[in-house]
C-alpha cells in the first residue's frame, strides 16, 4: 500500500474461519481510513477482532451508486478505502462490481487482494479433474427459469460450479438431476472452513436421497460442483437406455456396457449409475 496515492482496495474476508485472512489484507485494513462494507453490522465485529479502527460506510446492492460517489469523494480527499463483503471476495456473487467500475472511471486505482472465495476453495478439494470450470454462481429461484438456465449449460464439457442457499438446496439438486441426468458426479461442499464442513461426492442421481437422509445435510451454505458433460454430450440418453435395459432384467455390467455402446455415454459413469439404479430399485 503506497502512502501517497489513494486507492480502493478490494479485500476478501474469511468464509467462516477467522484465521483465513491474509497478512496483506490485515495491513490494508489497518492502514485505510474507510472500510466500505456490504453489511456494516456484520463487518464491525470482524474489524474489532482484527484490531482495525477504520470508519465504516455501507456499500450494498441497493446503494452501490451512492456508495461509489461517497468513495470517490474520500479518494479525492486523499483517503484510501477498502471494500469488503460479508464473506469471501467482493463482486463474486456479491455487490462491488458497479462500485469498482465507477472508481476506475473516476481515475483512481483499484487494487485487488487475493483471498478466500467459496467457489475456488470448493473446487480445490472437489477432486474434479476437468481442465476447465464454469463458475455460474446462483441459479434462478424459480424452477422453470432454473431448468432453462441449466439446459444452456448441459452440453458443456467443463465442470460447473454453483452457489446455493439451504432453503433451496433440495429443489436445486432436483433440477440438476432432471436436466443434467443422474450419471454425472456432484460434489456437495457445505460449510467450508467451518465446524460442520462437509465435502461429499456422489452421482447426481443419488444426491437428493443423500441430502434427505439427514436434515443436517441440508443446513448451511453450499457450493455445488458437477463434472462436465460425458463424452457423447448426451447423458440423458445414456441414462434412459440404461433404465430400459435394467428393466429388462439385464445384469448391471452388461446393461452398462450396452448403454455405453449404444449412446456413447461414459462406460464407468454408466456402470456406477446402473449400480445405484439397481440398488434404488431393490430398496
Ligand atoms: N463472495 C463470496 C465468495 O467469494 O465466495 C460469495 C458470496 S455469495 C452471497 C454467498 C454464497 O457463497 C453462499 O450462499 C454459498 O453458496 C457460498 N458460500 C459462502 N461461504 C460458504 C461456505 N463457508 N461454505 C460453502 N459455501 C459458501
Amino acid at each position: 500500500m503506497t502512502e501517497e496515492s489513494p486507492a480502493l482496495y478490494v479485500v476478501p474476508t474469511p468464509l467462516g474461519n477467522l484465521g483465513d485472512i491474509t497478512q496483506r489484507a490485515l495491513d490494508v485494513l489497518r492502514q485505510v481510513s474507510w472500510v466500505a462494507a456490504e453489511d456494516t453490522r456484520h463487518t464491525a465485529p470482524l474489524l474489532k477482532h482484527y484490531g482495525v479502527s477504520a470508519r465504516l460506510l455501507a456499500a450494498h446492492e441497493h446503494n452501490e451508486e451512492a456508495a461509489a460517489q461517497q468513495i470517490v469523494a474520500r479518494l479525492n480527499d486523499g483517503e484510501s478505502v477498502a471494500l469488503v463483503s460479508d464473506a469471501g471476495t467482493p463482486a463474486v456473487s456479491d455487490p462491488g462490481a458497479r462500485l469498482v467500475a465507477r472508481v476506475r472511471q473516476a481515475g483512481f486505482r483499484v487494487v485487488p487482494l487475493p483471498g478466500p472465495c467459496a467457489a475456488v476453495t470448493a473446487l480445490s478439494a472437489s477432486g474434479l479433474s476437468e481442465p476447465h470450470f464454469l463458475f455460474y454462481g446462483f441459479l434462478p429461484a424459480k424452477a422453470r427459469q432454473r431448468e432453462d438456465a441449466l439446459r444452456e449449460l448441459a452440453g458443456l464439457p467443463c465442470a460447473l460450479v454453483f452457489y446455493e442457499a439451504p432453503h433451496r438446496i433440495l429443489e436445486t439438486v432436483e433440477s440438476l438431476a432432471t436436466v443434467l441426468g443422474g450419471a454425472r458426479t456432484l460434489v456437495i461442499a457445505r460449510e467450508l472452513t467451518k465446524l460442520f464442513e462437509t465435502i461429499h461426492a456422489c452421482l447426481l442421481g443419488e444426491a437428493l436421497a443423500w441430502l434427505q437422509e439427514d436434515a443436517n445435510r441440508q443446513r448451511g451454505e453450499f457450493v455445488l460442483l458437477i463434472s462436465g458433460a460425458l463424452e457423447s454430450g448426451d447423458d440423458l440418453e445414456g441414462e434412459r437406455v440404461l433404465q430400459l435395459l435394467l428393466a429388462e432384467g439385464l445384469p448391471v455390467s452388461q446393461a452398462a456396457r450396452l448403454a455405453h455402446g449404444i449412446t456413447g455415454a461414459g462406460k464407468n459413469a454408466m456402470y456406477e449409475l446402473a449400480l445405484s439404479l439397481r440398488k434404488g430399485a431393490a430398496t
